[in-house]
């Protein structure tokens, strides 16, 4: 007999097929019973009838506890009514291992610090897994988006000797005889790619000592960046939203029940479509000014800020040309006013937050050394940094896009915790 999942049941319509998963929950209505069977791939409803099912197993109902892992043999046929399209007509259930105690997640309300002490479990819920396969169709499009656009992938390494957000937030860590740092961004290493391949990208985990507690902040998190020799700061921009619109597109189209299961307004996503606006800074200052807003020039973006912002707008905004005291050290300053350096952030609707940090970099080895001076770092560290301007240098940007706020807003869910399979926070390193 074929054993098969969930996920495709439409092949086996009018089959016998066995299914192997968790029991989900079950529900009695006299005469028969039902079980709703969870094997990861979907949901299905099993229905258990007298005669059908051999006597064991319709005597099984007492028997079964949420999360038995369990195999059930049975009849497949189309059913709209029930959860998943299709049913089952049990034949036969084994039990594979019976749960030892009562699984600790229940349908009643939890609350958040104990959902996360069981994550490991958690991550078996329905809304959980929603996520999850978002997440990974996130990652995919993300993959797809550079590798169809002649991106190479050139992984950044995760030990650095150096900071390139500043020496603030960072994990330090022994490294034989000398200290290291867990990279914040990739991006330095990405310079040395573009110049290279002309266009390369990393995808990976950052890291950075966030003592903030904010719903926005992981330690560790997920970062694509990509980096394109030739390019400038407008070209940039359109490189970003057209990444951030291919992945919406890219969602939309294939996860469907998911974004339904999280009862997500997909009607604000369609509405991501490229060109998105794009405002300077000082605009940005405006905007919120004449929207009842004390904030002063000069200062970065809270989370209040960038929430007013977004109300503006039904899409993504993008901001650039920052002051440039706010900015990272290799950040290029604008020709024209060497206040403000090329810089741009794009802010999501929905007051999701930032989703992209980038710019144009600086190209000039003299301007670079003053900079890395003015920002009181070490020189030394660098050395590799600035050979890239003593060789061939060029005009060049990227930018980096954070996963784990991506689908956060794609899910419509306003804590990043849920977003990463085990979070890291300052306050949680387990499980
Ligand atoms: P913020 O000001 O919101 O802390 P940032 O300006 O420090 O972010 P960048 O250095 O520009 O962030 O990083 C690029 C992107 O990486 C951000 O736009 C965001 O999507 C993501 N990101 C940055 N820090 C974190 C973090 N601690 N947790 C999750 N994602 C992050
Ligand atoms: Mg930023």
């Amino acid at each position: 007999m074929k054993t098969t999942t969930i996920s495709k049941l439409s092949e086996y319509v009018g089959e016998e097929v066995i299914i192997n998963g968790w029991v989900y929950s079950i529900r009695n209505i006299g005469k028969i019973w039902f079980v709703i069977l969870r094997d990861g791939t979907g949901l299905l409803q099993g229905v258990v009838v007298k005669g059908e099912a051999t006597d064991h197993t319709f005597n099984m109902e007492q028997a079964l506890n949420k999360e038995d892992s369990v195999s059930l043999r049975g009849f497949i046929k189309k059913e709209a009514r029930s959860v998943g399209g299709y049913e089952m007509g049990v034949s036969e259930i084994k039990i594979i291992y019976p749960v030892s105690n009562e699984f600790p997640i229940s349908p009643k309300e939890h609350g958040a610090d104990f959902l996360m002490s069981n994550r490991h479990l958690w991550l078996r819920s329905k809304r959980q897994n929603a996520i999850m396969k978002i997440r990974h169709r996130v990652v995919k499009s993300i993959r797809d988006f550079f590798d169809n656009n002649d991106f190479i992938l050139i992984d950044s390494p995760i030990f650095t000797s150096n900071a390139v957000e500043g020496t603030t937030n960072l994990f330090e860590v022994d490294y034989f005889e000398r200290s290291a740092f867990l990279t914040q961004s990739g991006q330095l290493y990405q310079e040395a790619g573009a110049t290279a391949f002309n266009k390369t990208y990393c995808f990976g985990p950052c890291f950075r000592a966030e003592k903030s507690k904010t719903r926005r902040h992981l330690t560790e998190f997920w970062m694509a960046e990509p980096e394109m020799a030739f390019v400038d700061l407008k070209e940039n921009m359109i490189w970003a939203e057209e990444l951030v619109a291919y992945v919406i597109k890219s969602v939309l189209q294939d996860c469907n029940k998911e974004l339904s299961t999280l009862e997500r307004d997909v009607e604000k996503l369609e509405k991501v479509i490229p060109p998105f606006p794009k405002i300077t800074y000082k605009e940005a200052v405006e905007i919120l000014n004449e929207n009842g807003s004390s904030f002063t020039y000069g200062n970065d973006f809270g989370a209040p800020d960038e929430t007013l912002l977004s109300a503006q707008f039904d899409k993504p905004v993008i901001i650039y040309n920052w002051p440039a005291d706010i900015k990272a050290f290799y950040m290029k300053r604008d020709e024209i006013d060497s206040d403000l350096s090329l810089g741009m952030d794009m802010i999501a609707p929905e007051g999701f937050g930032e989703i992209v940090g980038g710019g144009q970099r600086e190209e000039s080895l003299d301007i670079l050394i003053d900079r890395i001076r003015h920002h009181d770092l070490p020189l030394e560290p660098f050395k590799w940094y600035m050979d890239l301007r003593k060789y061939g240098s060029v005009p060049h940007s990227g930018f980096g896009l954070g996963l784990e706020r991506t689908v956060a807003w794609i899910c419509g869910t306003k804590h990043i915790r849920e977003t990463i399979p085990f979070p890291r926070t300052m306050s949680r390193l387990e499980p």
